[in-house]
């Protein structure tokens, strides 16, 4: 019986932070003092849970942190998770959602451990601008040269995400469908979510989805794209000339919660129901305490029953999750 939730949504996507550790220093992300508090598993006890997970019927993982390429061993994680079948026998579809800072000589390491696909947090094509968002210095050219590595060896999709602020970056929209188009990868706007470390968040800070077409559309004209799958998070679209690929993911402006088909596992061991949650449910305590796959299968069940309907962001009576987006993972 497939893992599904008291809504009938079938849950086949697993994220998996292997660490909530990162080096970069995101504005809308760490935007306190929250540094990491969380103790990482081991590998093996998240390859021991994702096995789990695989059973009750999850078919793609996404390897996600803080910053996962932080980790040690995180090319030979994912050459044990390509090992794993699905209930249907199939490979699992793995991905990775990392900053990029270290993907330059991690890219074809990692293909050939079994990665699919990547996806590269990067919130602007101007080094200056990169610089002021993530406070680190000298990144934006690691991460250019490490999508193109990722290119370059054949992770396919290669998607950029670029979380849009009011006033911050949204100058950086044609930039970004200019960078689709020149650099072969699909560019993903993300609407603002509050998840930051102190709460900083406000409807007036986000870009919504028809402002980013209109701004889009006022350079080149866009047509929308039917989505890959009924659970995908962004809207496609691309140019009347049909090249370049651009995604938007509206949580607040278009939430997509009905067709929610994911779960969290945080680097500590949580499950995480929905990324505005405002509980944890401790597996690897059930793991620590001795509990079998079977006990683990089984909490894991009931953890889904409880899984949120949807979020209600910019709603009267809206309460922050209780943790930020680095100590949940994308
Ligand atoms: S907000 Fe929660 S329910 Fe909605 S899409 Fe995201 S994880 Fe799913």
């Amino acid at each position: 019986m497939a893992l599904r939730d008291k809504f009938g949504r079938a849950i086949t996507d697993l994220r998996v932070s292997i660490t909530d550790r990162c080096n970069y220093r995101c504005v809308y992300c760490r935007t306190g003092s929250e540094g990491p508090q969380y103790a990482d598993l081991k590998l093996d006890e998240y390859l021991r849970i994702v096995q789990v997970f695989v059973d009750l019927g999850i078919e793609k993982v996404r390897v996600t942190g803080g910053e996962p390429l932080l980790r040690k061993g995180v090319v030979e994680f994912v050459s044990e998770l390509a090992q794993l079948r699905t209930k249907s026998a199939k490979p699992l579809d793995i991905a990775i959602t990392t900053n990029g800072h270290l993907l330059a000589d991690l890219a074809q390491p990692l293909k050939d451990a079994g990665l699919n696909r990547i996806t590269v947090s990067m919130d602007a094509v101007d080094a200056e601008k990169f610089a002021r968002i993530t406070r680190v210095n000298n990144g934006f050219e690691r991460v250019l040269a490490g999508i193109r590595a990722a290119r370059r060896c054949g992770l396919d999709p290669v998607k950029v995400n670029c979380v849009l602020l009011r006033g911050f970056n949204d100058d950086q929209i044609v930039e970004f469908g200019k960078f689709a188009r020149d650099e072969g990868v699909i560019v993903r706007f993300i609407e603002f979510m509050p998840l930051e470390e102190d709460r900083v968040w406000s409807p007036q800070v986000v870009v919504t989805l028809d402002e980013i077409v209109s701004a889009l559309s006022a350079w080149k004209p866009v047509r929308q794209l039917p989505p890959n799958t009924a659970s995908e998070t962004a809207r496609r679209y691309t140019f009347a000339d049909g090249i370049g690929e651009i995604g938007i993911i509206a949580p607040v402006s278009h939430p997509f919660c009905g067709h929610c088909s994911r779960i969290r596992l945080t680097s500590d061991g949580k499950i995480r129901t929905c990324l505005f949650s405002l509980l944890d449910h401790d597996l690897y305590r059930v793991m620590q305490d001795g509990g079998d796959e079977g006990a683990m299968s089984a909490y894991i069940r009931a953890v889904v029953e409880q899984k949120e309907a949807r979020h209600h962001i910019g709603e009267s009576g809206f309460v922050p999750p209780s943790r930020s987006m680095v100590h949940i993972g994308g």
